[in-house]
């Protein structure tokens, strides 16, 4: 019999009922450090006061009205992404899928009322992840995620990660946009050299093509600045954005410049509850935390400190591990042993992680998380890399 929640996914038997900052409680009481935060959602850990605070009081004040109305909370959000970003503008959405769907809308309207309606080809690459919906899946291309599911949303090409050659031949007059994460977050926490996203940049530029970066698990401070990005000194036409920005609630969002977005026009585009106030309460208090250098410099400091440790796990478990990637506190351990044995062996010593694809584990912190707390962290990946090792 199929189980009353459709069964798409392989849950561990865990049931956690309470987090505190970087930590999370189980039904019976064990307390996990948690290097997951949701997937790169609870930027500010569990239960941050200053989230609770603005949630709660949204809360008591009004839900939700829907985008017939002016929605000052959303007013508000844009206005700090705006100034915060090269953004000129910006759509909310509830999570990074939707994101996507607009952003692959945004880079037709564009050529179509350009008068390029032939320009409708996105070049993405293998090994990315843009999220489930029909656009999602097409524009990540994986066997794994389209199978069964075809007739794909024509328009995506795509290219291996890192292949210059690949990448020049696939560009041809159709093509309207390149769609790439800077830092790879399911594909195994692979980030694009800094030369190669100013390269992309310039590529754009000469081929009058948009550049649309995928944010939404890299950014929200997560890589140690703002946006992952800024790392190059670039800046993309069109950015999207989820996970981190709602800390934890429902919140998505599309930044763009004004030039890509301006095809988007009344009617063209809407969500029920995109942009409504709880989300949006919440993204400022998000925004009014993390998008400050002393908070994103707290991030470099201890990412630093968490990779130097993690170097040192690798090297006292060579069986088990075979290097530390990533930037930021967007770490990936590279696993010799099955990276899913590497994370049931942390279960054991309650500590949190989530697998990626090439056998990668992924540390995903709160970007709260303290020197202590990441002291403590590797202690228990050391102790279950031991456990493996003798089992
Ligand atoms: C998680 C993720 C998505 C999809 O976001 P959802 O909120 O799950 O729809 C898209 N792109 C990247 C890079 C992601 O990590």
């Amino acid at each position: 019999m199929i189980p009353s929640i459709l069964p798409t996914y392989n849950r561990a038997p865990l049931s956690f009922v309470k987090g505190e900052g970087s930590w999370l409680i189980e039904a019976d009481g064990r307390r996990f450090l948690d290097l997951g935060a949701g997937i790169a959602v609870n930027a500010l850990g569990h239960a941050h006061p200053a989230l609770v605070a603005a949630l709660t009081e949204q809360a008591g004040a009004l839900w939700h009205t829907s985008n017939l109305y002016q929605i000052p909370r959303q007013q508000e959000l844009a206005d700090r992404l705006v100034a915060a970003t090269f953004a000129d503008t910006v759509f909310f959405t509830n999570s990074g899928t939707e994101a996507c769907e607009l952003a692959v809308k945004m880079v037709r309207r564009h050529f179509h009322d350009a008068g390029q309606p032939e320009r409708t080809d996105i070049i993405a690459f293998e090994g990315s992840f843009h999220g489930r919906s029909s656009a999602g899946i097409a524009a990540a291309g994986s066997e794994k995620m389209t199978k069964g599911f075809g007739p794909l949303l024509p328009g995506f090409r795509h290219v291996p990660w890192g292949d210059h050659d690949a990448l020049h031949a696939a560009i041809d007059d159709n093509t309207a946009a390149i769609l790439i994460e800077p830092v790879q977050g399911e594909g195994g926490i692979r980030p694009l050299p800094d030369q190669c996203l100013k390269g992309l940049r310039a590529l754009c530029d000469e081929r009058g093509m948009l550049l649309i970066l995928d944010e939404v698990q890299c950014g929200m401070g997560r890589t140690g600045r703002l946006f992952a990005h800024e790392w190059a000194g670039i800046a993309p036409d069109i950015m999207m954005v989820a996970k981190g920005i709602g800390g934890g609630f429902p919140l998505g969002a599309v930044l763009a410049t004004e030039h890509a977005a301006s095809a988007m026009t009344a009617g063209t585009h809407g969500s029920t509850y995109g942009g409504n106030p709880l989300g949006c309460a919440v993204g400022c208090a998000v925004m009014e935390q993390i998008a400050n250098a002393e908070f994103l410099a707290e991030v470099s400091r201890k990412a630093g400190l968490l990779r130097q440790r993690l170097e040192g796990l690798v090297a006292g478990h060579p069986e088990i591990f075979e290097e530390v990637r990533g930037i930021g506190l967007m770490l990936g351990l590279k696993c010799r042993a099955l990276n899913a044995d590497v994370v049931q062996a942390g279960y054991d010593a309650l500590v949190a992680i989530v697998p990626a694809a090439d056998n990668v584990v992924r540390l995903l912190p709160p970007l709260t998380i303290t020197d202590d707390e990441i002291s403590e962290a590797v202690n228990r990946l050391d102790a279950a890399a031991t456990q493996l090792e003798t089992a």
